[in-house]
């Protein structure tokens, strides 16, 4: 299958960029706020059984356009709760402001899986919009996280702001130890030419780092017992991966890109208009909260601007 939506996208962001390019608020984690008043924290943690999950804030900034442009089906009663629940995704001149986040597990015996690695140092793919340089691999540091501790990252899905640091600016992998999992459908998926492959693909599969797999896999520990699990929810992109984080008495949900934003937290049915698959997508995010409260779990989302939330 061919995913036609990423060139678009790739137009769309840039474009949208370079237009309102003197309108981004670039912030360090942990740095000073030059011009909004919110600080977002670097690192948040929240454990649930024997896992410890931290949100690891890359970036936070304005994204290229307006709102209403990029969720043109959010009604005015959408946005007012939308609001409620993420008043800090709502800047300046019907702006969106938003994190851009990963998350580390450290489970017992200290090792580390990675979801997502954000938008990447200076000259990154996302660097065409989003605000780079991310601060990645000081908030891993922050963290008390060393390179080689991490032996597995899993990539949600193969956009620009979610596989930026998966190699440095040399182009080699940043995590020499780790197996990467991404879901073969959406490397299948993937348009030649797209930047995925030559900044992600290829460096991982030279490196013997790169691993495919088909649909739900355990990623480290049995269920039932503490374990972490990479289950498909597609229609963000066609091979879009959530990570499970199920403690045995509560869990943890990593959602990638299942929600962008709060309104589609308010508004499921609410379309995001770079999504691949609307209708696919629309069904995952329904399937993701109601599976969400039925058990009672938290969120973590890659672009709320609070990095747990309950639906
Ligand atoms: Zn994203």
């Amino acid at each position: 299958m061919t995913n036609h939506s990423v060139p678009t996208r790739r137009g769309v962001l840039r474009v949208a960029a370079a237009a309102g390019a003197g309108a981004f608020t670039v912030r360090a984690p942990g740095g000073r706020a030059t011009a909004a008043p919110r600080r977002p924290a670097v690192v948040v943690t929240r454990h649930t059984g024997p896992y410890e999950v931290m949100a690891l804030l890359d970036a936070h900034g304005a994204f290229p356009g307006t709102r209403q442009g990029v969720f043109p089906d959010a009604t005015d009663a959408d946005w007012v709760r939308a609001r409620r629940l993420d008043p800090a995704a709502f800047g300046p001149d019907d702006t969106w402001e938003l994190d851009f986040r990963c998350y580390a597990v450290r489970g017992p015996g200290g090792r580390v899986t990675l979801v997502d690695t954000g938008v990447g140092p200076a000259g990154s793919p996302a660097s065409a919009w989003a605000p780079v340089p991310g601060r990645l691999p000081a908030v891993l540091r922050h963290a008390g996280i060393e390179r080689d501790d991490v032996d597995t990252v899993v990539l949600t899905h193969l956009h620009e702001d979610h596989y930026g640091w998966t190699v440095g600016p040399d182009g080699t992998p940043m995590f020499p130890d780790a197996r990467h999992i991404v879901q073969r459908t959406e490397i299948d998926a993937l348009a030649a030419g797209d930047s995925a492959l030559s900044y992600v693909v290829e460096p991982l599969r030279a490196a013997g780092l790169l691993h495919p797999v088909d649909g739900r896999v355990t990623v480290r520990g049995r269920a039932g017992r503490g374990s972490l699990t990479a289950v498909p929810t597609p229609g963000h992109t066609a091979g879009h991966q959530s990570v499970l984080v199920d403690g045995g008495r509560d869990s943890i949900m990593i959602t990638g890109d299942v929600l962008v934003h709060a309104v589609q937290l308010a508004a499921p049915d609410v379309a995001y208009r770079l999504e691949h698959d609307r209708p696919t997508a629309r069904r995952t995010r329904h399937t993701l909260l109601t599976e969400a409260r039925t058990h009672d779990r938290v969120l973590a989302t890659s672009h709320i601007n609070q990095p747990f939330v309950r639906p």
